[in-house]
């Protein structure tokens, strides 16, 4: 079926069995290392992540993990240049399930940024980034206890979808020449031009997959955030399409804020997710301030990517932030800090993003105790300043270890 990677004989295939997946008890999951630090925190975080499924589940459970290949250890493999083989692109859809660390993208030349290659053809169109604090990791806020959203971004389209022309080339002059001329707008002839897409279908899935979220696990409210009142129709298309869909498809379980003082005095009533939307400005206000009022966000692509950092860092910064990449049954989690390339090999930086990734994972798999399992005992081991250098340095009497020691320590408080 591939040409390079070896199908494990051990485990089963995830499959999807109409609008559920069925999760053998040892799923077949692929990984890619990553590059840079990569391999040192794909070490950490395998064994921390096989280590809390043995402790709850005995030999009743495993993970069957399968290697597959991009950057720099796709060229190994490959050969130079295939940085993105096509066995990757097949095996992640078919195995339902994979988990990434980070890899390189090139700054202004070589090739396109490889997450956002693997998020358009495999139409990963929901970057899902739950942001929560950690009991023990250092924060700048007072209360980084009161933030615990999970952030839903538009991935494939908005200023991300690439179409571009760089200044001063025939494409762009025909672009600016089209805009001047035909549409009557008066645009500098030394400009780049982007061109920033927000379709109803783009725009209707990640709502969807929002309000599902909300309605499966009974959370109180999702939000909408735009920056509808300067782009109306695109950023304010995405909040009117994403309330239209919430009526259509969700209407006897959600209620909007304009509804809620009208018909029920601002008191939710019971088992209803309050619908509302933020300006994107004022949402970056709104986490600091009054972080305790969200719950589900919704972003466009651009304004979810900004978010969601500034949101990590309340908590303690990139190095503690999962995430994954959804579509509709296929999920890709990933560490969302990048290569770090100057820590390369030094068994030095914190894998606790990966982990976290995976525990994201584990419940998208059902493996709820497994996932808890994780957190609790990371939680500990933070609890007991024992931390890799980037947490140490915001600790006092810290106990700075190797990422292979974190993790380590992590299984040590399994329980
Ligand atoms: P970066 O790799 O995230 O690293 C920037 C800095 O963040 C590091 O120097 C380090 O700061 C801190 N950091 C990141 N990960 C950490 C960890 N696990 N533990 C502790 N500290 C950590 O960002 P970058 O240097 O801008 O990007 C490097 C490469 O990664 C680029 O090729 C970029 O395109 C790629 N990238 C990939 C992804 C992805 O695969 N999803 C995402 C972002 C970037 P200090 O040195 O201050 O301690």
């Amino acid at each position: 079926m591939f040409e390079k990677i070896k199908v494990p004989e051990e485990g089963e295939k995830i499959e999807i069995a109409g609008d559920r997946l069925r999760i053998p008890d040892k799923p077949i999951i692929s990984f890619i290392e990553g590059d840079g630090i990569g391999p040192d925190i794909w070490a950490a975080a395998q064994r921390v992540l096989d280590a809390a499924v043995e402790k709850k589940y005995g030999d009743a459970r495993k993970i069957v993990w399968m290697e597959i290949f991009a950057g720099d250890k796709g060229q190994q493999v490959y050969g130079e240049g295939v940085v993105m083989p096509d066995d990757t692109l097949k095996a992640i859809p078919e195995f339902v399930v994979a988990i990434k660390g980070p890899l390189t993208t090139p700054i202004g030349g070589g090739y396109r940024s490889l997450n956002v290659t693997m998020r358009q053809k495999l139409n990963l169109y929901a970057c899902v980034r739950p942001v929560r604090w950690i009991p023990g990791v250092p924060s700048p806020v007072k209360h980084p206890e009161k933030l615990n959203v999970i952030i839903f971004r538009e991935n494939t389209e908005d200023v991300y979808a690439g179409i571009e022309w760089r200044e001063g080339t025939p494409e762009a002059a025909k672009v600016l020449d089209f805009l001047n001329k035909k549409m009557g707008r008066n645009i500098r002839l030394d400009s780049g031009v982007g061109i920033k897409p927000i379709s109803v279908t783009g725009t209707k899935n990640i709502a969807r997959k929002a309000l599902r979220y909300a309605r499966d696990r009974k959370l109180p409210s999702v939000t909408f955030v735009h920056k509808g009142n300067i782009m109306k129709f695109t950023e304010g298309a995405f909040k009117d399409w994403g309330y239209e869909l919430a009526r259509e498809e969700f209407g006897d379980a959600t209620v909007t804020e304009a509804e809620l003082w009208e018909k029920y005095d601002g008191e939710l009533p019971e088992g209803k997710i309050l619908v509302k939307d933020r300006i994107a400005d004022s949402m970056f206000q709104q986490i600091l301030l009054r972080p305790d009022e969200y719950s589900v966000v919704v972003t466009p692509n651009l304004n979810g990517d900004y978010l969601s950092d500034a949101a990590a860092a309340q908590v303690g910064g990139l190095g503690m932030a999962p995430g994954a990449n959804m579509g509709d049954f296929v999920a890709l989690f990933e560490a969302t800090h990048g290569t770090a390339p100057k820590y390369t090999g030094q068994d030095k930086v914190n894998p606790s993003s990966l982990i976290l990734s995976g525990v994201m994972m584990l419940e998208y798999l059902g493996w709820q105790e497994a996932a808890d399992a994780v957190v609790g005992a990371m939680a500990r081991t933070v609890q007991e300043k024992v931390v890799t250098y980037d947490l140490a340095r915001q600790m006092e009497g810290a106990r700075k270890v190797k990422t292979s020691e974190y993790a380590t320590r992590i299984i040590e408080n399994l329980n």
